[in-house]
């Protein structure tokens, strides 16, 4: 029997094409210890999910996943964690209220 690399990671279909995600689609943005904040878009249909996978006590794993529009360009804003300012939240307020 072939053995699987230890690097294969089954991550599941794309919510929505329903397509296998694949780990050429896959980044880690964040990690420690307990936990990974990743994003994979999928290669069918470019759709984008963050999810994080954190480890528990006993060996279990969990995962939270949500459909995101963040593409790999966005990857370093979101890991230089860079916050809201005052500012940013106007411009969405004036943005909105033009709408
Ligand atoms: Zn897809």
């Amino acid at each position: 029997m072939k053995r699987k690399s230890a690097h294969t990671v089954f991550l599941g279909v794309c919510p929505v094409c329903r397509k296998k995600l694949r780990d050429e689609g896959l980044a880690i943005i964040d990690k420690n210890d307990a936990y990974a904040l990743c994003c994979v878009t999928c290669v069918s249909c470019l759709s984008s999910l963050m999810f994080t996978v954190s480890s528990l006590e006993g060996g279990m794993v969990t995962t939270v996943g949500v459909l995101t529009d963040i593409q790999e360009k966005d990857l370093e804003m979101v890991k230089r964690k860079a916050a809201l300012t005052h500012d940013d939240v106007l411009d969405i307020h004036a943005f909105l209220e033009n709408k």
